[in-house]
């Protein structure tokens, strides 16, 4: 706890006086009250010398003169001006309110850290990995998600969390009962962009981790080919358990399901989100159109571009729509910056 320098403003001495008075000037700066004129020395001294002026009369007019000083004091600076008292004042009672001042008034750099909307010199700044492009193009408009940006660390802490929530949720009694292990999600917590699939297969139920069959080696190629790689991209199912025999989900499911998707993507907030295949988008847009409709424009989630392509699995099954894949990633690409327009 930060001890309050004694001004002994009552002092006839005017050296102890000036040392006091710069001591408090010194403390009030250092607990957060950035707009004392510590910054002005001339300003500083100018009231300096008018306190000193003022103790240096008869105690009668020493009075008058410390209410002239506080009305010269600087817009906001009420504290120090009162600590003026008549040199017949108990020597304790000037400094008392500066003393009561809370430890809750640490200097900014201790603070918790801020939300992105507090000024860039006092938020913290969370360094994304150096080999992430940062094109000035692509940087996001203010959220529209419910709550703040999170740091790095936060984000991976609430992620675990969920990952927690999911292994145990049986709300899907048929899913919960065939599955080997909930498919909860993978990548970076920081994410520029999140890869949103339908649901674990076979090969996911198996490992824990979305996209490692044959559709997920593809999509592994897709992120790559947009300059990305599966570390810096999050990858995600609407959908944390495998539906028996994999056949498509069932409403009652995606609408249990829908929290957890909702959670993860309110934590990582990503810029783009690209959902893969119709029930990724229908579920994440909750509307009804044809992947086909939906291909070439940007949707919006809570903020985050929204691109809707094919899945890896349907491109394994008709390569000639690979084409179209790569169009949309190109799309996303140009927004990101990370492509020429
Ligand atoms: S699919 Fe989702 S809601 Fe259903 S049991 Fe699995 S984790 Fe729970």
């Amino acid at each position: 706890m930060n001890e309050v320098p004694s001004a002994n403003l009552n002092l006839p001495d005017p050296h102890e006086i000036r040392v006091g008075v710069g001591q408090l000037l010194t403390h009030l700066q250092r607990v957060g009250v950035e707009y004392l004129p510590a910054a002005d020395p001339g300003r500083a001294e100018q009231w300096t010398t008018t306190l000193l002026a003022s103790v240096a009369q008869p105690a009668p007019v020493a009075a008058e003169a410390a209410s002239t000083a506080a009305s010269a004091t600087p817009e906001g600076l009420g504290q120090p001006a009162a600590a003026a008292p008549p040199a017949t004042a108990p020597p304790v009672a000037a400094p008392a309110a500066p003393v009561a001042a809370p430890p809750a008034a640490a200097p900014p750099a201790a603070a918790p850290p801020q939300p992105a909307a507090t000024p860039p010199t006092a938020a913290p700044q969370t360094p994304p990995p150096a080999s992430r492009p940062q094109p000035a193009a692509a940087a996001p408009g203010p959220t529209i998600y419910r709550t703040a940006s999170l740091p790095i660390a936060d984000r991976q802490a609430s992620l675990d969390h969920w990952r927690q929530q999911v292994a145990q949720c049986t709300l899907c009694h048929e899913l919960a009962c065939t599955r080997k292990q909930t498919v909860f999600g993978a990548g970076h917590a920081q994410a520029r962009v999140v890869f949103f699939g339908e649901a674990p297969g076979a090969d996911e139920d198996r490992e824990g981790i979305p996209f490692v069959g044959r559709a997920g080696q593809l999509l592994t190629k897709i992120i790559e080919a947009t300059k990305l790689s599966r570390d810096e991209v999050y990858i995600m199912n609407t959908l944390k358990c495998r539906p028996p025999g994999n056949r498509n989900p069932l409403p009652d499911e995606l609408k249990n399901c829908r929290p957890f998707f909702e959670a993860q993507l309110e934590i990582i907030q990503p810029e783009y989100i690209v959902c893969l295949g119709l029930f990724a988008a229908q579920s994440l847009l909750q509307s009804a159109p044809s992947i086909g409709r939906m291909r070439g424009r940007f949707h919006n989630y809570h903020g985050s571009k929204v691109v809707v392509t094919y899945h890896p699995s349907y491109l394994l099954r008709n390569a000639k729509m690979k084409g179209a894949v790569w169009q949309d990633m190109q799309m996303m690409m140009r927004a990101m910056g990370t492509l020429p327009a």
